[in-house]
């Protein structure tokens, strides 16, 4: 059985949330998103979701070590065991070196960084759209732009980071939902890794 450890990275109405979940499914394994669960937690009004839910609202990160631990938790879970897709974590240089120490104690590393690029137009547009539809409590115009600076000052520089160990794929995301999926994998199976036969 082969493992494919995954993370796409993107900003702000990049398409990351749907194009992580197809991937996923192309090869077969969990999408594990730090957002999701803050969501799921604030949904349901567990101590987590209440410590997190101002942060999350006013587009700020959440402390790195509450982060690390529910990453941590749900990569221990057994369908994590042979592979898995991050979204939204890691999301600063201080994250990627919390996963190195604990995919590194394991002896994995992850095998690709998906870049998703889309033009700052054309994403600010798409979490407009988004923000009509979801009503989520963090896209609202001040949030929103909080997070694509906080994008740009500590996420983006992570990509450096895995420039350097030659995992990084940069596929242009603008297209149809489709073409985006095409192009993902194609990159992925170019570096040898391989989709899962039953998806
Ligand atoms: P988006 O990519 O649209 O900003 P996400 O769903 O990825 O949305 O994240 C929503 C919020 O959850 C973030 O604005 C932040 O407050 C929190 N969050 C998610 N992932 C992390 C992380 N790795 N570190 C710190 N905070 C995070």
């Amino acid at each position: 059985m082969t493992s494919t450890r995954l993370l796409i990275v993107g900003p702000q109405g990049s398409g990351k949330g749907t194009q992580g979940a197809r991937i996923a499914e192309a090869f077969g394994i969990p999408v594990v998103s730090t957002g999701d669960i803050f969501r799921a937690n604030i949904k349901e009004g567990t101590d987590l979701g209440k410590q997190v839910k101002a942060i999350t609202d006013a587009g700020d990160l959440v402390p790195d070590e509450i982060t690390f631990a529910i990453v941590r938790e749900r990569l221990e879970q057994p369908d994590a065991a042979d592979g898995f897709l991050l979204d939204g974590f890691p999301r600063n240089v201080a994250q990627v070196a919390l996963l190195d120490e604990f995919l590194g104690g394991r002896g994995d590393a992850l095998d690709a960084v998906i870049e998703l690029d889309v033009p700052r137009e054309e994403s600010l547009q798409r979490i407009s759209l988004r923000a009509q539809s979801e009503g989520r409590s963090d896209d609202t115009e001040a949030a929103i732009a909080h997070r694509l600076d906080i994008y740009e000052r500590e996420t983006a520089p992570i990509l450096a980071v895995y420039r350097t160990r030659e995992v990084v794929d940069t596929i242009d995301g603008v297209g149809s939902l489709d073409e985006i999926t095409a192009r993902i994998i194609a990159a992925l199976e170019a570096r040898g890794l391989a989709r899962d036969a039953a998806a």
